[in-house]
């Protein structure tokens, strides 16, 4: 039996700068791929303010 503890939310990991995005991050966003659609995109608040590029795993597709 594994045990979870309380307020243990599983965070996603932004795909353009590699750092977890806390659940409080009011600016951060989630998206299918626009290419291959099977991978969800992950942005954390300040990699969409300097529109940093990310890189589909799955398909290679670049963004924003
Ligand atoms: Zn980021
Ligand atoms: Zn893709």
């Amino acid at each position: 039996m594994s045990k979870l503890s309380k307020g243990d939310i599983p965070m996603p990991d932004c795909l353009s700068c590699g750092r977890p995005i806390p659940p409080d991050d009011s600016g951060s966003s989630v998206f299918g791929c626009p290419k291959c659609g099977e991978v969800k995109i992950f942005r954390c608040s300040s990699c969409r303010e300097f529109v940093n590029p990310y890189e589909c795993p799955k398909c290679g597709f670049e963004g924003p």
